[in-house]
């Protein structure tokens, strides 16, 4: 953490360079000296270090300046670091001024130049003024900063985006004062939000997934133009099959859309993982194995979407969706599924303004207090209502079926049946949602009388099943109705070939291979496959077996 700065400001040179030395040989090793010759110098220094995220102890300002006195910078030094001790230098006849500064800026102290010996005159008065500051410090952080309104759609994609990819980060309302401390350090209105502050200081005004995934140190972009083996999706699959190629010296690159972890990431307990008894949190698992897939020197793209898939001179080449391309000797597909959307009215206009597709793990705490609704019957559903019964004052499961006995394990019935707060409504179905910026209410129909019911609402989950979202692999490996891709004995054979149609090894395609040989499929994605998180890592594993056989042989 950089040292608490002591900020002096003084137009006449030699003074500032006299201030500035007497101060850094009493606190250098504590504080870092910032020296300023002007009041707009000093301003714009101090901007900076509140974009940085850095603490400003102690400012000290010269009242006679040309453009900018002592007294009106602090003013507006105040808004950008109110927690600092504020100090005006004054010759002897400005004192006058220096004594109704004492009102204006809350001025803590003011010293008569020169002070000849500091000893006596200047450092007790600023030990006085650090102890002070040490008792209520403004908060450094290195860490990114969201400023956004709290029902902004695009303000929960960028907090899920950071949240998910295991990068720390504030976020402030931008009508709080410190959202428009930092929009006022930026130079900005904060007509255009979100904005994110980066730990290095740079303000980004509405900016992409990927421009934040680059400020933020995540890779977006491959360094090499041909890999052993691409993976497509960062989930358990995806991660177990870049692990596993890593490790056997594949050099491997492994593509994901949003965040490491997919499904999984946002799971807040896993219960049934190999060689976690006590269960393990979603994110916590694939974070482990995003680091050990790094460890093993696979390069993660983040928040990069595959759009395309070819065979091209005897290697497969893919496509992201900016157009640039990668070329691999031997592909991965491991893009899982996502999930469905509730089609009711007014409904698709509130997604992310208080109506949420999967656990939308970062909104937990935000709901302290109030009711939730869950809707769903499966396990994820469980899962999330269990995990916002830690924070809501109320969660209501909102289940079409007579019962969760069909559709969740019972352990966790079992649980949600031991907590007082979760509520079970079933037969019910949500056929209508309304609010002007964010989900006010709901209509709820009971599916047995046809009675509805309008609910005051704010928060709303959906969990209704998932599909794949393959059409980008249409015509070029083979899938079922529903876009699941078909692999080894579940590919129909084409007749006179061993494989299905287009198919030209002399060979039967392997286990987990796709209608395009050297292209696998595996865990949620791979049609028959049985969506877990254990079976999703055991075909990335093998996959990569599969992998080895195919470069060998082709
Ligand atoms: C809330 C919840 C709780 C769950 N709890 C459990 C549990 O307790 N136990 C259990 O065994 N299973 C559980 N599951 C199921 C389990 O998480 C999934 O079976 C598993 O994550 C599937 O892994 P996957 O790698 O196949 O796909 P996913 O986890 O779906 O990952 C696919 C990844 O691919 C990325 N992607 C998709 N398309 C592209 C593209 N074109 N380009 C780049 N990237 C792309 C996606 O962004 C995603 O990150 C749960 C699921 C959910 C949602």
């Amino acid at each position: 953490m950089p040292r608490p700065v002591i900020l002096t400001v003084d137009d006449d040179p030699g003074v500032s360079r006299a201030v500035a030395r007497d101060l850094r040989r009493e606190y250098g090793e504590y504080h870092r000296i910032v020296r300023a010759d002007s009041g707009e110098a000093a301003l714009e220094a101090l901007r900076d270090l509140a974009l940085r995220g850095e603490q400003v102890a102690v400012m000290l300002a010269d009242q006679r300046m040309p453009r900018m006195t002592g007294v009106e910078f602090l003013e507006r030094a105040m808004d950008i670091f109110p927690r600092a001790r504020r100090v005006l230098l004054t010759a002897y006849a400005d004192t006058e001024a220096a004594i109704t500064a004492i009102n204006v800026v809350d001025l803590d102290h003011y010293l008569l130049k020169p002070w000849d010996p500091p000893e006596e005159k200047l450092y007790p008065v600023v030990d006085q003024l650090l102890e002070a500051w040490r008792r209520a410090p403004d908060r450094p952080t290195t860490e990114t900063r969201i400023v956004g309104h709290r029902w902004s759609a695009r303000s929960y994609e960028l907090r899920d985006l950071l949240a998910r990819n295991q990068v720390p980060f504030r976020f402030h309302l931008a009508e709080d004062p410190e959202g428009h401390r930092l929009l006022e350090a930026a130079g900005l209105d904060g007509a255009r939000l979100p904005v994110v502050v980066t730990g290095e200081g740079r303000a980004l005004v509405d900016p992409t997934d990927a421009e934040v995934a680059q400020e933020a140190g995540l890779a977006t972009h491959a360094v090499e133009q041909l890999y052993d083996l691409a993976v497509v999706g960062g989930g358990p699959g995806g991660l177990g099959a870049a692990v596993y190629g890593g490790s056997e010296g594949l050099r491997t690159v492994l593509v994901e859309s949003v965040a490491t972890g997919g499904q999984a990431g946002t799971s807040s307990r896993i219960e049934n993982y190999l060689g976690f008894p006590d269960g393990v949190s979603g994110a916590q698992l694939t974070d482990r194995a995003r680091r050990q897939a790094v460890k093993f020197g696979v390069e993660i793209l983040t928040t990069r979407t595959v759009t395309g898939l070819a065979s091209r001179g005897g290697v497969r080449v893919l496509t992201f969706d900016d157009g640039s391309e990668i070329a691999a000797h031997a592909v991965v597909l491991a893009t899982g599924v996502s999930y469905r959307t509730l089609e009711v009215p007014g409904l698709t206009e509130l997604a992310g303004l208080g109506v949420y597709y999967g656990a939308a793990t970062t909104e937990a705490p935000s709901c302290t207090g109030e009711t939730v609704y869950v809707v769903g019957g499966a396990n994820s559903a469980g899962q999330a209502a269990m995990n916002f019964s830690r924070y809501a004052e109320r969660v209501v499961m909102l289940v079409r079926g007579p019962s969760l006995q069909a559709s969740m394990s019972q352990y966790l019935i079992e649980q949600i049946e031991a907590v007082e707060s979760i509520e079970v409504r079933t037969c019910t179905e949500v056929v209508g949602a309304a609010g002007d910026e964010h989900l006010e209410k709901l209509t709820l129909r009971d599916r047995n009388t046809g009675d509805e019911q309008v609910v005051d609402a704010q928060w709303l989950f959906v969990f209704i099943g998932a599909e794949p979202r393959t059409d980008w692999l249409d015509g070029v490996v083979a899938r079922d109705d529903r876009g699941f891709v078909l692999s080894g004995p579940d590919l129909p054979p084409a007749p006179d070939s061993r494989g299905p149609s287009g198919w030209e090894p002399d060979r039967d395609p392997f286990h987990l291979e796709t209608s395009l040989p050297g292209v696998f499929a595996v865990g949620d994605v791979r049609g028959g496959s049985v969506k877990r998180v254990a079976s999703a890592v055991g075909e990335g594993a093998m996959a990569v077996s599969l992998v080895h056989r195919w470069l060998e042989n082709r």
